[in-house]
């Protein structure tokens, strides 16, 4: 009779460079989804001394921790999840917004049940943001319907530098109160913005 192997299993011959991925669980493991923290937390809920320090260091936030255990959860019921990205969880006053590739944003839009169960889970509206290749990109999916004219780097007297926006259109038009669109935007920039209306 014909064994059925595991597909790990067939690594067993290669170097030590492709067996240690095998401690992980799985060569495979790497078409996961993937998230702000480890495979390793997502998948056991606990945290790793790693991704422990980096929540410590303020890189990563329990919003993280929360919406990539459920994100990973998911992948085994949703596999177009698998090889999407989710860069960043960030929390407003009114909703937690996920920063993510075109790949998830389409499993998302595929499927309503993936919003449907983070919102339950983390207790409010989800939101997602599409991450671009620029950042003015990110910023024409942000505040779409508004066009995005410009966005230059300012130097402010003090040596900081902020981000100034050029932004066209009804402000009304925008999906959240424009204080929570600047909110998002400097989280995901990682910079002060200014918003200028053209
Ligand atoms: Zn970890």
């Amino acid at each position: 009779m014909k064994q059925t192997r595991h597909p790990c299993l067939v690594l067993r011959p290669l170097p030590r460079f492709f067996r240690r991925f095998r401690l992980a669980g799985c060569f495979f493991g790497d078409l996961m989804v993937k998230v702000p923290i480890c495979s390793f937390c997502a998948k056991t809920g606990t945290l790793c001394p790693n991704c422990d320090a980096r929540l410590k260091r303020g890189e990563i936030s329990d919003w993280d921790i929360q919406s990539s255990k459920v994100l990973v959860r998911l992948e085994k019921k949703y596999s177009n999840l698998a090889k999407t990205r989710l860069k960043q969880t960030i929390q407003t006053d009114e909703m937690v917004v996920l920063i993510v590739d075109r790949k998830m944003k389409e499993a998302f839009d595929q499927y309503p049940e993936i919003n449907n169960t983070l919102q339950k889970e983390l207790g409010r509206p989800v939101n997602t943001v599409l991450l671009e290749n620029s950042m003015r990109d990110t910023f024409t999916s942000l505040f779409a319907p508004m066009e995005v004219l410009g966005v230059d780097q300012i130097f402010v007297p003090d040596g900081t530098k902020e981000l100034k926006i050029r932004l066209k259109g009804d402000v009304s038009s925008l999906p959240l109160p424009l204080e929570t669109m600047k909110t998002i935007a400097e989280k995901v920039a990682e910079s002060l913005i200014r918003i200028d209306f053209v």
